[in-house]
């Protein structure tokens, strides 16, 4: 046990928190980082210039606290989804991961419970966990293809109080059909569970492929979280939010600290969004490469997931944590996310994808 646990373990801590370790991928001091499905083009210079203009307007104000209801941002954020909502349906955080929280604060506890359906985003359960809500691993989605008919069944069984669908789904890049959300919200009735679709990664689907936005109409208890961290590129800036009837955003005001969005977040989210169009635009070109590494993958013998998303779950490794070492030797960061034989891969820009394939490859080669 090393000097800082045993330090630690001597601390009066909460029983359920004892001998864990913090949730956290590798920081590394890498050229290529390829681990946390960030959004690697910088921010345009236009939009830098426009965030450091509305940043330095609210520094003459920071004696005072923040718009506590961030209503100039929650109006930006409902033009940008459009779907003929109003400010009133959108709520909005630092960061996804904190408005996840939020629903569980509200939703969830003590006594109450949440479904997901791994492999899927490891926070869940440790939102769960840190909120003493009871976590259920549901199944059918083993190989990536969570269907209806599963799914429902597994929510219905459950009887949890939230639902936890990730599209498209991390690690595995796959996309739900809006059948499984219609049909996991019906099987809820019976619980009347909040059912959440994280839609981190929306932006990068195939066209196609159809957000759960337009299925909030008439759905109280239905929840979209979107989040400025992916295809908006502002994953420092730490801006998540969700659209959903008003009154589950009210009741996320019953658990959200006062003035949890702070001026210079708001200045700098409403910043971007004022330029969506310039921050979106190399959401293509990373949805280009995303597609080459999966072709790339194909013509080295390995079997990666079909992908809505900006990364690739890879399989037909045999040796996971080799080439994993490998391609951070050749300064190229990439993620394993524990599923045995793979390994999850963020689309960047050319150079990176060229980077990274050439490092496999030769990797792959050695092996033989
Ligand atoms: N949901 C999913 C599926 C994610 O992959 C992530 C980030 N990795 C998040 C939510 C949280 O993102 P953020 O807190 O940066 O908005």
């Amino acid at each position: 046990m090393s000097e800082q646990f045993e330090r630690l373990s001597r601390l009066p801590l909460r029983d359920d928190l004892r001998g864990k370790h913090p949730y956290g991928a590798p920081q590394l001091d890498v050229p290529i980082l390829l681990n946390v499905n960030e959004n690697t083009y910088g921010v345009p210079d236009d939009v830098r210039q426009a965030i450091v203009e509305a940043v330095s307007r609210e520094v003459v104000g920071l004696n005072r606290y923040p718009d506590r209801e961030f209503t100039e941002l929650r109006t930006n954020l409902a033009r940008y989804l459009g779907h003929g909502l109003t400010p009133e349906n959108l709520w909005a955080a630092n960061g996804s991961n904190e408005v996840l929280q939020h629903l569980l604060q509200a939703f969830g506890g003590p006594g109450r419970s949440a479904i997901g359906f791994p492999p899927t985003y490891s926070m869940y359960p440790l939102l769960a966990s840190s909120t003493g809500t009871r976590y259920i691993a549901g199944r059918g989605n083993e190989k990536f293809d969570l269907n209806a008919e599963d799914a429902a069944r597994e929510v219905r069984q459950s009887g949890a109080n939230l639902v936890f669908l990730c599209s498209p789904n991390n690690p595995s890049g796959s996309a739900l059909g809006l059948d499984v959300v219609e049909a996991v919200y019906e099987a809820s009735e019976d619980a009347q569970a909040i059912v959440i679709v994280d839609e981190a990664y929306a932006e990068f689907a195939h066209s196609g492929t159809v957000s759960a936005l337009s299925l909030l109409a008439g759905r109280e208890r239905l929840v979209v979280s979107r989040t400025m961290s992916k295809a908006f590129a502002m994953a420092g800036t730490r801006l998540g939010y969700l659209a959903s009837a008003p009154e589950v955003a009210d009741a996320l005001r019953l658990v959200r600290l006062p003035y949890h969005l702070s001026a210079i977040t708001q200045a700098a989210a409403n910043a971007a969004l004022t330029h969506s169009d310039l921050l979106l635009a190399n959401v293509e070109n990373i949805k280009v490469q995303r597609d080459r590494i999966v072709a790339g993958l194909l013509q080295l013998g390995l079997t990666p997931v079909p992908s809505d998303a900006n990364f690739v779950l890879f399989g037909g490794l045999d040796d996971p944590h080799r080439i994993w070492q490998g391609l951070l030797d050749g300064g190229v960061l990439i993620r394993d996310v524990g599923i045995p034989g793979h390994l999850r891969v963020t689309a960047g820009t050319e150079t990176e994808t060229t980077v990274f394939l050439e490092t496999l490859g030769a990797l792959l080669e050695r092996a033989v």
